[in-house]
């Protein structure tokens, strides 16, 4: 299996998103609230991610500009949740960079007394993947 093929399948892995399921129609972008900071928009992210097109999802300030609020995961008629997707090619790039996986042991010290542990479980589940 190619690199772009391991990479895509990482991404998909990761987002737990099936790109196959699009059927293009759009809503996802047009309900962007960060649309016009984005230079790829959530249905590019879908269709570039079925096609193993990641690097220049990777290196494009989208990843950075999207704002985490899934409302073009509410918006999906497909229930394809392209914000999952956004969000792995994300992790990816920091990665990379030479951050860590959260590693169990290390989530005590991080722990405060105010901190819910809803805040707790969540941070793990997203970056243990
Ligand atoms: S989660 Fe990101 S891509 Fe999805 S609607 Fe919000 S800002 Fe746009
Ligand atoms: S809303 Fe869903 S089905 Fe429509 S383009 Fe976006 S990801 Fe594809």
């Amino acid at each position: 299996m190619s690199s772009v093929n391991n990479e895509r399948e990482e991404i998909l892995r990761m987002s737990g998103v099936d790109p196959t399921k699009c059927m293009k129609c759009g809503k996802c972008s047009g309900t962007c609230p960060a649309f016009d900071a984005m230079e790829y928009h959530p249905h590019q992210f879908v269709s570039m991610v079925n096609k193993g097109n990641i690097e220049p999802l990777k290196q494009s300030n989208a990843i950075w500009q999207c704002l985490s609020c899934f409302a073009c995961m509410e918006r999906c008629p497909r229930d394809v949740k392209p914000a999952k997707l956004i969000e792995a090619v994300r992790l990816t790039v920091i990665r990379e960079q030479g951050m860590n996986h959260l590693e169990s042991e290390n989530v005590p010290c991080m722990l405060d007394p105010e901190l819910p542990q809803q805040a707790i479980v969540s941070a793990f589940r997203k970056y243990s993947k």
